[in-house]
Order: C-alpha cells, then sequence, then structure tokens
C-alpha cells in the first residue's frame, strides 16, 4: 500500500465529510474518554444524548470522582455492561489520587487506568494529545481485513496483530488524532457491514476490491454458543407503592435495583417459580395476580426470556420483606422508579407498564 496516498486519501475524505460530533470542537481528555466509552456500547447518535446528558451532570472529572455510585449507574442506565460505569468512576477517583487530578498525557498511563484497553488508550492518547497511538475497534479491523485482503478470523489475535501493526506504520505524525477518526468514521459510514464500495474514497487501495474478495471480508468468527434462560419476575403492589430491591456486590448487575423474582427451574411454572423466589429473596409469600408481559433480551452469551406478573401479597398487611439476597430494599411509589437504575429488561418492564392502559393509574 502506498501510505501517503492512503492518508492523503482518507484524511481528504474526512476532512470533507467528518460528523459533527460535541467533543471534536475540543477534544479535552475528559470529554473523549467518556465518548470512547461510550461508543462502545451505542450507535453514535445515541452516545451525543448521553454524552450531553452525562457532561451536564458531571463536567469534569473531579466531579465525577466525587459523585456516588448510584448516580453514575443511573446517567449509564440503558448502555448495558455497568462494569463500564463503576470503572469510570474508579478511573476518575485513580487520577485524583495519582495524578493530582490531571488526566495523564502518557499512552502507558493512560492505559493502566481502570475499564482502558488498548483501544480506548491509543484513542485518548491520538485524540486529546495527538500522539501517535493506533486505536483499532472492530470497524478499522473490519476495514483493514478488506483493505489488505486479510483471511484471518474477524476477532482472531492474528487479525488484530497484522491490523495494529499496519496502523502504526500508516499513522501521521501532525494528524493522529484525526487518522484514527477518519479511519473509525469509514466503517461506520462507508466500509460498513454493507459496503459501499462504489462512493469508498480508499478504494484505489483496496485488495478485497481488486480481488473480488470484499462479501468475504473479515471472515466470520466461529459462532459462540448461546445459552437461553427463563425468568420470572413479580411486581408485587401494596397501598399503590411498590417492592424493588439492590442488587448486592458480585451478582450480575451488582448496585442495581430490581424486583424480586428469578431463574424458572425446570418443571416449575413462571408462576410456581415466582412464588419460591418471593419466598427465598425477601420471605413474602406472593400470588401472581395477571400476567403483565413477556420481556425478552440479552446479555452476554445469555438470551433471557422474562415472564412478569402483577403480584400480591397473601402474608400479613402491610407486607413486611427480609431482603435475604439484596444490600436492601423497600416499597417505592411509582412516580421514584425512574430516581433507581434498573438492568435493561426490568427499565423495558417498567416501560411497558408505563404504556399499559391497565396500570395508567399507577403512574
Ligand atoms: S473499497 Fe469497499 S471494501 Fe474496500 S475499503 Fe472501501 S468500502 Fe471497504
Amino acid at each position: 500500500m502506498d501510505g501517503k496516498r492512503f492518508t492523503h486519501d482518507l484524511l481528504g475524505w474526512y476532512d470533507r465529510h467528518s460528523r459533527d460530533l460535541p467533543w471534536r470542537e475540543n477534544p479535552e481528555p475528559y470529554a473523549v474518554w467518556i465518548s470512547e466509552i461510550m461508543a462502545q456500547q451505542t450507535q453514535m447518535d445515541r452516545v451525543v444524548a448521553y454524552h450531553d446528558r452525562w457532561m451536564r451532570a458531571l463536567p469534569t472529572l473531579a466531579d465525577l470522582a466525587a459523585a456516588p455510585e448510584e448516580a453514575v449507574l443511573k446517567l449509564w442506565e440503558g448502555l448495558g455492561y455497568y462494569s463500564r460505569a463503576r470503572n469510570l468512576r474508579k478511573a476518575a477517583e485513580a487520577i485524583v489520587r495519582d495524578h493530582g487530578g490531571v488526566f495523564p498525557d502518557d499512552p502507558a498511563a493512560i492505559r493502566a487506568l481502570p475499564g482502558v484497553g488498548p483501544y480506548t488508550a491509543g484513542a485518548i492518547a491520538s485524540i486529546a494529545f495527538n500522539r501517535a497511538e493506533p486505536a483499532v475497534d472492530a470497524n478499522v479491523l473490519r476495514v483493514f481485513a478488506r483493505l489488505l485482503d486479510l483471511a484471518e478470523p474477524v476477532r482472531s489475535p492474528a487479525l488484530r496483530k497484522a491490523v495494529e501493526a499496519e496502523v502504526r506504520g500508516l499513522i501521521p505524525g501532525d494528524r493522529p488524532g484525526d487518522f484514527n477518526q477518519a479511519l473509525m468514521e469509514l466503517g461506520a459510514l462507508v466500509c460498513s457491514r454493507g459496503p459501499d464500495c462504489g462512493n469508498c474514497p480508499v478504494r484505489a487501495h483496496c485488495l478485497a476490491l481488486a480481488h473480488s474478495t470484499v462479501a468475504d471480508r473479515p471472515m466470520p468468527a466461529p459462532s459462540a454458543e448461546v445459552t437461553p434462560i427463563n425468568m420470572a419476575t413479580g411486581v408485587l403492589v401494596h397501598g399503590g407503592r411498590v417492592l424493588i430491591q439492590k442488587r448486592r456486590p458480585g451478582d450480575v448487575w451488582p448496585g442495581l435495583w430490581e424486583f424480586p423474582g428469578g431463574v424458572i427451574e425446570r418443571g416449575e411454572t413462571p408462576e410456581q417459580a415466582l412464588a419460591r423466589e418471593y419466598v427465598e429473596e425477601v420471605e413474602l409469600s406472593v400470588r401472581p395476580v395477571e400476567p403483565i408481559t413477556v420481556v425478552r433480551y440479552s446479555y452476554t452469551r445469555y438470551r433471557v426470556t422474562m415472564y412478569c406478573f402483577l403480584c400480591e401479597s397473601g402474608g400479613p398487611t402491610p407486607p413486611a420483606p427480609v431482603f435475604r439476597e439484596a444490600t436492601e430494599g423497600r416499597f417505592v411509589a411509582w412516580t421514584e422508579l425512574d430516581g433507581f437504575a434498573f438492568p435493561s429488561g426490568h427499565r423495558r418492564l417498567i416501560e411497558w407498564m408505563r404504556g399499559d392502559a391497565r396500570y395508567a393509574h399507577l403512574f
């Protein structure tokens, strides 16, 4: 590949077509960092809205370091992988503690922060500090698998190694951040899953196009096994208030709130599982009154089907839960639910109920 011509063609296109993103105008390291971590979770148009809200609530690194974990999780709600939000806060604390509150500009020091991998470190170092560091994400891997016509599976170490070496050799010393962002932008807008080769600014350099192998690049990874799980969740209402509990450290989604419930065991109906889970988790005897909906969602390798019921307590009035599987819990007003961070499945259940006429009187 003619590196000089490639860089010229790529940056010329980027200068004409780059999207107007809030952190690009003033690539301040804190804002770049937050945008990069968010962009690992969702599409760029959604990142802008989340980023705006985040920067209004926590405008500086010191604000993030001092924020309660619950407030940080709430700002992250809907993006999934909550460990990323926790790591943002831990990293902010580490910068305040170890770097006097000033974001480090050394790639190795950035890489040492909690939750920062090689891609994010390269992106921050190049965009915010003008360091000639590669930032190779899934977009860039896909682009170079095609540009170099590499017959390596998409998530293989061999592909990553080859692409990182190529980017390191190409990255220009005067515009490293723009170069990395141009590659990401090319992967998002042109060389996407369905590539638009007719309008590609670097088509003259593309070996897959020359060899008619674009449709085969990158080579798919061997498919990961998916595990289905059936769950039952109960919304227990008493006196117009609803029972929620907070998940423990070490659980999946630690620190988030939920309605009690759990996995449906072999031979159980969802209703039976719910009654059992309520006894085990909060020592309450409940009766499912009516099905609300079925929520389907995925996390890591699990595909969850969650059967959701409205419940009433068959025990003493008012019910007095004992929280055996949670750090705390309480009855709250429906209007207060937006003040708590829930995993996406439970948040979708709340949104479903909000839009269901049967429950209009509750909200
Ligand atoms: S020519 Fe097509 S496959 Fe090659 S880099 Fe451009 S968009 Fe991607």
